[in-house]
């Protein structure tokens, strides 16, 4: 499948990726999981993007299009593809549009994953994720817990709060998607692509997913 997760900050767009991962081997692409990387590694685009992700504001566009346009054009890509955080606006979009033109492929859905305010907030506060950056594995510290003293239960490495997860980085993060990226729901209604889904469970909203892509 080639497909785009459209949701807020705690929308559970990176839950819903890596489940969809499992059903037909299309790979999860997660511009933030890529920059959280390169934030760790400080490579130069880490050091780029560092200061604006721990403000909860947008990378510039032109970075994350760079990004982008080297991750599609990998080989694993070929099965297809899950799109969980990209494209955050509408410059983006298009500069996708364009870049799938390029290479001759076509996006199946855009979901957007649509989730009451309280929800999300109580989400992001409890949100916790793996430190190794290969991992991310994603827990919550009421839902579904690390080991008792922190640590992933899939590769064993400290579980930590995101530096943008403070109540202000949070803040900021759900302004700057009511500014930038809340526009591409009509982008993408207009384009013939969206599907709205707006239950809670994830096995629900897996299910949804494939139905509305055999359509
Ligand atoms: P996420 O894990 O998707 O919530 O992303 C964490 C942070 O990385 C965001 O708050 C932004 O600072 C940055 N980021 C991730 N994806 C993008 C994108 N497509 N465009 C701009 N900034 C992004």
């Amino acid at each position: 499948m080639r497909i785009v997760l459209l949701g807020a900050p705690g929308a559970g767009k990176g839950t819903i990726a890596k489940l969809l991962t499992d059903y037909d081997g299309s790979v999860q692409i997660s511009t933030g999981d890529i920059l959280r990387g390169a934030v760790k590694a400080q490579t130069e685009l880490g050091k780029k993007a560092q200061g604006y992700m721990e403000r909860g504001e947008l990378v510039p566009d032109d970075l994350i299009m760079e990004i982008m346009e080297a991750r599609l054009k990998e080989p694993d890509c070929e099965k297809g593809f899950i799109l969980d955080g990209f494209p955050r606006t509408i410059p983006q979009a298009e500069a996708l549009k364009k870049l799938l033109e390029k290479l001759n492929l076509k996006l199946d859905k855009v979901i957007n994953l649509d989730v009451p305010k309280d929800v999300i907030l109580d989400r992001l506060t409890t949100r916790r994720t793996c430190s190794n950056p290969d991992c991310q594995e994603i827990y919550n510290i009421k839902s579904k817990p690390p080991t008792p003293d922190g640590k992933c239960l899939k590769c064993g490495s400290p579980v930590v709060q995101r530096a943008d997860e403070t109540v202000e980085a949070i803040t900021k993060r759900l302004e700057t998607y009511n500014e930038k990226t809340a526009p591409l729901i009509e982008y993408y209604e207009k384009e013939g692509l969206l599907k709205t889904i707006s239950s809670l469970s994830s096995e629900e909203i897996v299910e949804k997913i494939k139905e509305s892509i055999k359509q």
